[in-house]
Formats: structure tokens, C-alpha cells, sequence
């Protein structure tokens, strides 16, 4: 028998292979070197013929350059932090690939002079919020509410009610990221309730604001109070509220969730917010409000660390000014439409499979909407499938409840419907080692 090391091909040969050559000029050659010299290893040791050594590269190496895959978030929690969040929408996601090579963000094409950076996204975060004197664009909405801290209270203090003083996710807390800007935190109330004469009390020369903070992520029911918006703007301060979730008009089915342009009607000064929760843009965070208080944010120093790149102001802009993004369009999904995507999807497949459509409850989830329970739909299978669903391509993510695993449709895209069909047919059979036409 011939020495298998004998026959292994050389790498630069191997290197040479027209198919190989294509995945160099998407993936970079360094791993693609990397991979082939694994697979020539597994040559040498006579785990490969040397005819099977550019197939088996090419098996091995991923799609893009970035480990990041697009998933199919079946998962009935519509704004899914560890998924992303908010998906961009078609145009967004146009208006990135437009600005990634050079891009006049700063510059006027007309005059050739140096422009305002970000002055696109800025005049449609206006038109949105006519009730906003000014708008600012930072990093996210933890950035929002730490430059407002700077800028507005810093060495000073914020009064804050304590069943305001929330965790927001992955052990950051919103207390802590304001003291980390040298700013006190002034409590006020207790944990179920807090009144107006609270705040006076705790108000005085060394309060740079008022803040009011909507608890996200938890609902508090019983015995408790907190005190609105137009009665904190009263108080001899600023007020800044963080609304979280990027809402700028009320949404009819999100009656409890609090939206920037009935909160600076109601007085506030300021709001901040994410751009990439109910909003349905890309990660951000939305300062509006007072202008003169929103050029002093602008003009601290430390606004230009927060400063958005240009494919977030492309992002977000688009996603003010375009089409509804999917997380607005799955927000106002009607069940009955989402049953009926159920049933074809459970229809399409084989009867073995033991798929069934069933109503389901979704939630808007990743820091918005508590206790919100949104009418969807979902393709009920055995739960034995979530393993395989997860690692296929593309992954589809669902959740197992009462021993089924539903894939929720809320969040799902309907042009997805046909890759999750396919994704269970491939999930079955890797399971049961079933031919797919079976299952
Ligand atoms: C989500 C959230 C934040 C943090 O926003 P990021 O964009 O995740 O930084 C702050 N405050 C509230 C109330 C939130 O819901």
C-alpha cells in the first residue's frame, strides 16, 4: 500500500484550486491556509484521499469571514437581546451597504464644505418627534443616559425613585452606570411607592436632575404609586426620562409602554432611549429633547467617545424615513394571518413528523413591554429537534414548553417560512437518519 504522506498533494497546489481561490477572496487566505493544512494533516494520515482534500476544505470552511450567523429568531420573543435585538429592515440594510464605502456623513456635496455629521438621521428623529427642540445620536441607550449624567448633573447629583433603579441586563445597573459618572444618586420613595413630595424634598442646589426610569424588564402590581411625567416636569430641575425601548408615538397594543412624544409633551426635558428596541433600527441611543439641554450633551467632551459610525446614522435614518421595520410590522401581526402561516408550514411537512399548528403567546421582550402577551402562532414538533434546528444553516432558535418545541412566527419573517420548512425536514432527519422525503 502507498504511504499516504507520500501522496498528499502540496499546499501551495492545493492553494492553486480554482474553488479554493474564490473562497480566498471572500474568506482572506489566512484561514483558508489554516483549514487546508487541517485537512492535509488528516491526508497524511490517511483519513483522506488526496482527490477529497479540496471538497473536504471547502466543507469546512464557513460561509462569510464573520462568525456571526443569521438566525431565524422563532423563539416567540420579538426584540431578542442575546439575537441581536431589532432586525434592520430592507432599507436599512440598503442604506448600510450604501454608506460603507466613502460617504459624504460630514461633507456638503454642494458646497464642498465640511457638513454636520449625522445631520440625515438627525432631521428624521425631528420630523418623527416634532415635539423633540432638539435630537443628539450616541452608542445605545445606556451611552444616552450616561452623557446626560455628564453633561447635565455631573459632580452633582439625580433623584431618582428606588423602584426606578433598575437592572437592565447581563448585571448592568442603571444606578451604577450613573455613579460611574461621578454623579450621586439621590433615592427617593421605596420600592412599591413613591410620591411627588419625595421629590421635592430630595430636590435642591445640587440636583442637576430629576430622573425617571421605565422599568423595562418587570411589572410591579399592588399596592404601589409613582408619579407622572407632567408632575415632575413642575419641579425646579430638568427632568430626563429614560423611555428604554425607542417608542416615539403610543402603540395601541403597548398601551403601558411610554413613547418620546407624549413624554416631552408632558413636559420632560429630555428622553432617552434605545434605537434598535421597539424602534426597530440599529443599536443607538436617542437623546431629544430641550435643544439648548441637547447641544450641552452635544458639546461634552466625552460625546465624542459615544460618537455613532456611519452605518448607524445609514441605519437609523432609513429606518425613520423607509418602509416599517419587521420588528413595528410583527408588532401589529394578525393572529389569525400568523395561524394560517402555521398551518402551511405543518402542512408542508410529513405527517411522522408530528408537526401541528397551535396559538402561542409572544412577548416583546429585551427591555420592553412587561407582561405584554402578544397573540402569535407557532409550529408545535418534538422538542428533540431543537438541537439540530439550532446548529443548521441557517439556524432557526425556538422554545420548549409543556415538553413541544414551538416555533414561534411572530418574529419569523414570512419569506422565512420556507428555510424554517426546510430547516425541520433536515432537523428530522438528522434525528431519525430518515430519508427526508419520509419526513
Ligand atoms: C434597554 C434599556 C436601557 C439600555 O439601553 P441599551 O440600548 O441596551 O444600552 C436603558 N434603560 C432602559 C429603561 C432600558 O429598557
Amino acid at each position: 500500500m502507498e504511504d499516504p504522506r507520500r501522496s498528499t498533494p502540496r499546499t501551495d497546489r492545493v492553494l492553486a484550486d480554482p474553488l479554493l481561490a474564490e473562497r480566498v477572496q471572500a474568506l482572506g487566505t489566512s484561514l483558508v491556509k489554516r483549514t487546508v493544512a487541517a485537512v492535509l494533516d488528516r491526508c497524511r494520515r490517511g483519513e483522506l484521499g488526496p482527490d477529497e482534500v479540496v471538497p473536504a476544505v471547502l466543507d469546512a470552511l464557513p460561509d462569510s469571514a464573520c462568525s456571526l450567523r443569521a438566525v431565524v429568531n422563532a423563539t416567540g420573543v420579538l426584540v431578542h437581546t442575546n439575537l441581536g435585538r431589532a432586525p434592520l429592515s430592507e432599507a436599512a440594510v440598503a442604506a448600510v451597504a450604501a454608506a460603507s464605502g466613502s460617504t459624504d456623513v460630514e461633507l456638503d456635496l454642494a458646497t464642498g464644505r465640511r457638513d454636520r455629521r449625522g445631520r440625515g438621521a438627525v432631521a428624521a428623529l425631528r420630523d418623527a418627534v416634532p415635539a423633540a427642540g432638539g435630537a443628539h445620536v450616541v452608542n445605545n441607550g445606556a451611552a444616552a443616559l450616561a452623557l446626560a449624567a455628564l453633561a447635565l448633573a455631573g459632580g452633582r447629583e439625580v433623584v431618582v425613585a428606588r423602584g426606578e433603579l433598575v437592572e437592565i441586563g447581563d448585571g448592568f445597573r442603571i444606578p451604577e452606570l450613573i455613579e460611574a459618572t461621578g454623579v450621586r444618586i439621590r433615592e427617593v420613595g421605596t420600592t412599591n411607592r413613591v410620591r411627588l413630595d419625595d421629590y421635592e424634598r430630595a430636590v435642591t442646589e445640587r440636583t442637576g436632575f430629576v430622573l425617571k426610569v421605565h422599568p423595562s424588564n418587570f411589572t410591579v402590581t399592588g399596592f404601589t404609586s409613582s408619579v407622572p411625567v407632567e408632575q415632575l416636569a413642575a419641579l425646579p430641575v430638568p427632568l430626563v426620562v429614560d423611555i428604554g425601548s425607542g417608542l416615539l408615538q403610543p402603540h395601541p397594543r403597548l398601551p403601558r409602554e411610554p413613547d418620546a412624544t407624549t413624554t416631552l409633551r408632558a413636559g420632560a426635558s429630555l428622553v432617552t432611549a434605545s434605537g434598535d428596541k421597539l424602534l426597530g433600527g440599529p443599536q443607538a441611543g436617542l437623546l431629544l429633547g430641550d435643544g439648548d439641554l441637547v447641544e450641552r450633551l452635544r458639546r461634552h467632551p466625552v460625546a465624542r467617545a459615544m460618537r455613532v459610525d456611519k452605518l448607524t446614522l445609514a441605519a437609523l435614518e432609513a429606518t425613520l424615513t423607509g418602509p416599517p421595520p419587521p420588528t413595528v410590522t410583527a408588532l401589529a401581526a394578525d393572529q389569525a394571518d400568523l395561524l394560517a402561516r402555521a398551518h402551511r408550514i405543518a402542512d408542508d411537512l410529513s405527517a411522522d413528523l408530528g408537526a401541528r399548528a397551535v396559538a402561542s403567546t409572544a412577548a416583546v421582550g429585551g427591555g420592553g413591554a412587561p407582561g405584554v402577551e402578544l397573540p402569535s402562532a407557532a409550529v408545535a414538533v418534538d422538542p428533540r429537534l431543537a438541537g439540530p434546528l439550532r446548529t443548521g444553516t441557517p439556524p432557526v432558535v425556538g422554545h420548549v414548553e409543556r415538553g413541544r418545541l414551538l416555533l414561534d412566527l411572530l418574529a419569523v419573517p414570512p419569506e422565512a417560512d420556507q428555510a424554517v420548512v426546510t430547516a425541520l425536514r433536515r432537523a428530522a432527519k438528522l434525528l431519525t437518519g430518515a430519508d427526508p422525503g419520509a419526513v
